[in-house]
């Protein structure tokens, strides 16, 4: 069995992601950066903001990052996205989600610029991203096509199931996954919350991403024997042994699947830390369109 170690994937992308930016600044060009705007003060949302602004600090980008109180008027944030959108030194902007009742997540993600939409989620990306053209591809699936890549999993003609279709994991995964490039051209089964007989079509897949929210939803029986088990679950367990109070658990049951699987991630170490080194990929992708490279 393979453990897919996002720490070692990820460093893998950072390391030619930071080359990259060196030969910038060695050429005297500014660094790539990416604003993040925060809104209120979840932990996890805070845990997940800290995590990128810190990566970014490791691959020699700038960040930014902007913070409103939870009962910020829609307007303002409206407003301070369109600023960004018309800053030139700013390359990419993610809005943390989820944001306050009050606002629309869908006003937010459409008033930011597709061309800096690093989190892949305005709609212009999500259509190209269906016609296989040049997009920026949601970070948690891009982070698990790069994780694919990395330890050379063979995708083609394979079955994949993908459990969860929300269009910022499964539904973009199920896309990447069906399509006709290096990793992908998998025949996919996409289940949802009124799919019938999930059991019988997980265990059909090659491949399994698990992208439901549900901790160690998948058991050792809804799994075929060597298949390559994709976890996307993080949800916070309330545990009073454990120093935070909680633990994180994704939406496997890791220790009785992975006796059965040729390859799984882990949770934690594994899509998280892809998603981040899928951010990154973004954010230069950005900065190389805006200047043509
Ligand atoms: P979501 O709630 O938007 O979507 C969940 C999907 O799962 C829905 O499409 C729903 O139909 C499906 N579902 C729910 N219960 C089901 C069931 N019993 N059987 C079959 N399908 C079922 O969630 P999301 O935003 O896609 O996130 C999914 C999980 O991935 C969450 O735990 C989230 O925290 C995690 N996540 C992790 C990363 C990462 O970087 N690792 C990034 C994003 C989300």
């Amino acid at each position: 069995m393979i453990l897919l170690d996002g720490k070692v994937a990820s460093a893998a992308v950072k390391e030619t992601i930071k080359k990259e930016t060196t030969a910038l600044l060695e050429n005297n060009k500014r660094a790539p950066h990416l604003a993040a705007i925060l809104v209120g003060n979840n932990g996890a949302s805070e845990t997940y903001v800290a995590s990128k602004v810190k990566n970014c600090e490791e691959v020699g980008f700038i960040s930014s990052l902007i913070r409103f109180d939870s009962n910020i008027d829609e307007k303002i944030l409206l407003e301070k996205i369109i600023e960004l959108n018309n800053d030139a030194s700013v390359d990419g902007i993610l809005v943390q989600l989820p944001l306050p009742k009050h606002i629309s997540e869908a006003k937010v993600i459409e008033t930011i610029s597709p061309n800096k939409d690093v989190d892949g989620f305005h709609p212009i990306n999500a259509g190209k991203l269906v016609q296989g053209l040049p997009s920026f591809i949601p970070a948690t699936p891009y982070g698990i096509m790069l994780m694919l890549e990395h330890f050379n999993i063979q995708t083609k003609g394979t079955h994949a199931v993908v459990i969860g279709r929300s269009n910022i994991v499964g539904r973009p995964m199920s896309i990447l996954l069906s399509s006709n490039i290096l990793y992908g051209n998998c025949t996919v089964t996409i289940c949802h919350s009124h799919t019938p007989n999930l059991n019988e079509i997980c265990l059909q897949g090659d491949i399994l991403v698990a992208a439901l929210g549900k901790p160690e939803f998948v058991k050792e029986d809804m799994v075929k024997q060597g298949a390559v088990i994709i976890d996307v679950g993080i949800t916070r367990v309330a545990d009073a042994t454990a120093k935070k109070g909680f633990r994180i658990k994704g939406d496997v049951a890791f220790s009785e699947v992975s006796p059965k699987a040729s390859a799984i991630t882990p949770v934690p170490g594994g899509v998280g830390l892809m998603t981040i080194a899928g951010l990154l990929k973004n954010t230069l992708q950005a900065y190389k369109n805006s200047y043509e490279l």
